[in-house]
């Protein structure tokens, strides 16, 4: 692998792959994206496929989007498409729409060290700002790993790699472009990126690019809550949750995303916290591979549950009846983590409403279970339970009850709200546990 630097670009001949010796077809890139490289280059604009849309269509797999790169500036692309806005300060782009349908247009980016610092900036090595246009041999060293940067060009339909991106891509290796640790400090959501790729392809990190993420992990409290909320949905809603989920823990990155949850799964290593959150993740990544939909609600009251449950036990055990004392907890636990991940209401408040049907549960007397079964998150509480219950945290029994509930006639649910002896069972017994950490149990 050669060793780039990254203010001398001028020199490196790229390998070209001519379109008779590889196998990316146009039928697999989608309508828009074609007319969009069409139209660029009839205007005689460099239009180059890039990034992930070449990187899954060489290996065969579906890419999520398709983005271009052009050495058209913003400008320039948003006179050519009527259907395009502008976005972005950081990184400007273009985005040309078509319906719900949305072709990101990148300009060449480029490393001009002598430029306007309005236009670039770093901050303590990181960039706050990069809108210095260049070659595109510039902008395949300013991409983050080799794999992402090659190009397919509209003009010939060859393959343009200037990083040794097609080997990596061969033999299976996550590798950054230039000296890993500054393009870390540069963009720390670059380590985060690195481990959804390797999950995701069923990649190896190349050792020099692994190395700094047992390190580098709290650069990402310098990143906004905003940014980091995106990643991490892309990170557990990638089809690999519950692998990503292992290898952030493994190069403790979870902590620095999820603090609460990842001191609750320290203290009790191979307890019902870790089968639950393993579980659940295993549970969404099944569904995103079957194509149904998947609640990111779900998924957030899943990663939070375990200190949520831990606090509201807290709180019980100094008196309060155990509804407050959840939703006590979630505030709690909710305010400290929406510092670092800016979870949308339109998902914090069914999380909320997730946890706080949990005891719900446990009343099956009288008119409840029937007000229960018409809550508008009974459904998703519901599955919770059962996620609970699997992971040995809740009480089986209680799980199959609701089960059973459900599908009963009006006939079978009054048996079994009067005839089943639930009802008198004022509270459920504790569950098995090992007894907690004297860490744990401080009262505060
Ligand atoms: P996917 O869309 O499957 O998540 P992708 O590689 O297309 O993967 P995008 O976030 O869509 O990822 O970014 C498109 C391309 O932009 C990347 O392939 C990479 O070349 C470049 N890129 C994205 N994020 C960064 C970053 N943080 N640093 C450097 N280059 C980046
Ligand atoms: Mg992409």
């Amino acid at each position: 692998m050669q060793a780039f630097d990254s203010h001398s670009t001028g020199t490196i001949q790229p390998v070209i792959v001519p379109r008779p010796q590889h196998h990316l077809s146009r039928a697999n890139i989608s309508d828009n994206a074609l007319k969009v490289l069409y139209r660029l280059r009839q205007e005689n604009f460099q239009a180059h496929l890039v990034g992930g849309g070449v990187r899954d269509l060489l290996l065969g797999h579906e890419p999520k989007d398709f983005d271009i790169a052009t050495d058209a500036t913003p400008e320039q692309v948003r006179q050519v498409f009527r259907n395009c806005r502008l976005i972005g300060r950081r990184f400007r782009l273009a985005h040309v729409h078509f319906g719900a349908d949305i072709v990101e247009v990148a300009t060449f980016r480029g490393c001009d060290v002598d430029a306007d610092p309005l236009d670039r900036r770093l901050e303590n090595g990181r960039i706050v700002r990069d809108n210095i246009y260049g070659t595109i041999a510039e902008d395949a060293l300013r991409r983050d790993f080799t794999i992402n940067a090659l190009y397919y060009d509209i003009a010939d339909f060859s393959l343009v790699d200037y990083v040794g991106g097609l080997a990596d891509l061969q033999a299976g290796v996550v590798r950054l472009i230039g000296d890993p640790e500054q393009r870390y400090r540069e963009d720390p959501v670059r380590m985060l990126r690195a481990v959804r790729f390797a999950c995701k392809l069923g990649f190896m990190i190349e050792p020099a690019t692994e190395r700094p993420l047992f390190s580098l992990g709290p650069l990402l409290a310098d990143i906004s809550p905003a940014r980091l909320f995106d990643e991490v949905l892309k990170l557990f809603q990638s089809g690999y949750g519950l692998e990503v989920f292992e290898k952030l823990r493994h190069y403790q990155l979870f902590g620095q995303l999820l603090p609460d949850t990842e001191r609750c799964l320290a203290h009790e290593e191979h307890g019902f916290p870790l089968t639950f959150v393993s579980r659940g993740l295993d549970n969404t990544d099944q569904r995103l591979r079957a194509r149904k939909p998947v609640a990111s609600a779900f998924l957030f009251a899943v990663l939070l549950w375990e200190p949520v449950r831990q606090r509201a036990e807290q709180l019980q055990n100094n008196g309060l009846a155990s509804l407050d004392a959840i939703l006590l907890a979630s505030s709690e636990v909710c305010q400290r983590q929406q510092r670092l991940i800016a979870i949308p209401k339109r998902y914090s408040l069914p999380m909320r409403d997730i946890w706080a049907l949990q005891p719900r549960f446990e009343h099956r007397d009288s008119k409840r279970p029937y007000r229960l079964l018409t809550h508008p998150r009974f459904r998703a509480a519901y599955d919770f339970l059962v996620l609970r219950a699997e992971a040995g945290e809740a009480e089986s029994e209680l799980a199959e009850w609701w089960t059973r509930f459900q599908a009963a006639s009006a006939s079978e649910r009054n048996n079994m709200i009067t005839g089943s002896g639930a009802a008198k069972r004022r509270r459920r017994p504790r569950p098995r546990r090992r007894p907690a950490p004297a860490a744990l149990k401080t009262d505060n």
